[in-house]
């Protein structure tokens, strides 16, 4: 499993502004940026400022004051970005089979290009 939240991981460390990203958006409870290593023309993570490992994790105990802001900035993303017409994906991994990679939760957003079949 993931364990507890660890304060060392990435995104744990551009929240602190010890590490450089690219930001596309950011309110008091949400920054988005560009993920590093883009597969898809357009690739943003989307991230809680609070210390979630993960989906399971947010999902149980954000105080919905969080998840509803979650929801509406990865929204806001997409239209500031202009993907609503083409579209977009988004997605979480969650866990070890899913291959999340930090521990700290994050949404994907794919846009740009025709994405494919879902699954890979
Ligand atoms: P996961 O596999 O955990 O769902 O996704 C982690 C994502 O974070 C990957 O797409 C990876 O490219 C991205 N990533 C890892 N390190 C950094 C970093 O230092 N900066 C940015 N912007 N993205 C990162």
């Amino acid at each position: 499993g993931l364990g507890p939240y660890d304060d060392t991981n990435i995104f744990a460390r551009i929240l602190r502004g010890e590490i450089p990203c690219r930001k596309v958006y950011e309110d008091a409870h949400v920054l988005a940026f560009h993920d590093i290593a883009p597969q898809a023309p357009v690739h943003v993570l989307v991230i809680p400022k609070g210390r979630y490992v993960s989906w399971a994790d947010f999902s149980a105990t954000a105080p919905d004051a969080e998840l509803g802001a979650f929801c509406r900035a990865v929204g806001h993303v997409a239209r500031e970005l202009g993907l609503e017409s083409d579209g977009y994906r988004l997605l979480a991994n969650m866990g070890t089979q899913a291959g999340q990679e930090v521990p700290h939760f994050h949404m994907h957003l794919f846009a740009g290009k025709p994405l494919g079949p879902m699954i890979s």
